[in-house]
């Protein structure tokens, strides 16, 4: 059961929800984020709603069977969306377009793509600076100082910075830096980054595990909401399957599946989601036609020069012809 507070209830009136709560035996969790206090409660005992529903300082009282329980649309069946300031929103109307290389190389590299962005009105730019890779020896991002000079590009070109977050230690570094945090497949069920991403003010991405379930996905995501972080959004990345003809299995069914199920935007990554550079353009498609609020790919200036992942990277000409087919898609499924 979700119990929405009244934004202004006094500690009084919200000691007595806390009091009848317990006495129908319901656990209760106190939430406050940016947009609502609620308070979440676990029980099994079978109530008279209209017992919490008629209480001073409750704004409203849903039951939500789903394990998870802010993200889930049993309560709030309008779809959110994500102000990113400056006229850039995802979710709601928009389809939104996220695009940049995989890792962040250099000045020049990112003057260019920035380029890129602006020639085709993509407001949002990926790039890592601190990459999670399977082998220590590879290229493993400029960190911090790669981001600053990152940030300082993008901000005067008027365009948004999504970049991934590894550790906890490294949040409040990147913060000011950073317009979406993103959360990785390897770190989808890391709790205490989780938690931490839930105390700030700061939109986050998170990314379903290679080997996570939809439910595992929406449980991570409800540790940021649950910490105090509506700013959420969650991305279908492909998942690890028998299959080897291909990077990942991209589970096209998961944004159906997650549409349903959760009141938050999801972003599709057909770039990992299958690993090669001639199918990403089509899945990408396809995510958008499947019902996904945006889609996030990397591009770079020569993917074969790329310091990460440039076997699945467009080059210009094939990130711009997709951001037209986009386009042309968004007026047919919007
Ligand atoms: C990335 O987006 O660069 C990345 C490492 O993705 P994932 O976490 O999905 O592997
Ligand atoms: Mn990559």
């Amino acid at each position: 059961m979700i119990i929405q507070l009244e934004k202004k209830v006094s500690d009084q009136q919200k000691q007595h929800i806390l009091d009848v709560v317990k006495s129908i035996h319901y656990k209760a969790t106190e939430v406050s984020t940016q947009f609502g206090k609620y308070l979440v409660c676990i029980g099994k005992q079978d109530f008279d709603i209209r017992l919490i529903g008629s209480l001073t300082g409750v704004r409203d009282v849903h039951r939500v069977s789903d394990s998870y329980k802010l993200v889930s649309r049993k309560w709030k069946v309008n779809y959110s969306s994500i102000d990113l300031g400056d006229g850039v929103i995802i979710g709601g109307d928009e389809l939104s377009v996220m695009a940049g290389p995989c890792s962040i190389e250099n000045e020049d590299q990112v003057q260019k793509i920035v380029t890129h962005l602006k020639e085709n009105n993509i407001r949002i730019m990926r790039g890592g600076v601190f990459k999670p890779r399977s082998s220590p020896y590879a290229f493993r991002g400029l960190g911090i100082d790669g981001l600053k000079m990152f940030s300082s590009i993008c901000r005067e070109n008027g365009i948004k910075i999504i970049t991934e977050v590894m550790q906890v230690s490294q949040i409040r570094e990147m913060h000011d830096y950073v317009d979406v945090f993103q959360v990785g497949a390897r770190n989808s069920q890391n709790f205490n980054l989780l938690d931490s991403l839930g105390e700030i003010d700061k939109p986050v991405l998170i990314k379903r595990g290679m080997s996570g379930t939809i439910d595992e996905l929406l449980q991570s995501a409800e540790y940021i909401f649950s910490a105090g972080n509506e700013k959420l959004m969650l991305c279908e990345r492909g998942i690890r399957t028998f299959e080897t003809a291909y990077r990942n299995t991209f589970d096209i069914n998961a944004i159906q599946v997650l549409k349903d199920k959760t009141h938050l935007p999801v972003i599709a990554d057909p770039s990992h989601g299958v690993g090669i550079r001639d199918y990403v353009s089509k899945i990408a498609l396809a995510s958008a036609v499947a019902g996904a609020d945006g889609v996030i790919y990397e591009v770079h200036e020569v993917p074969e020069e790329a310091a990460s992942d440039g076997q699945q990277t467009l080059n210009f000409e094939e990130s711009k012809f997709l951001c037209k087919q986009l386009e042309a898609l968004k007026k047919l499924v919007l």
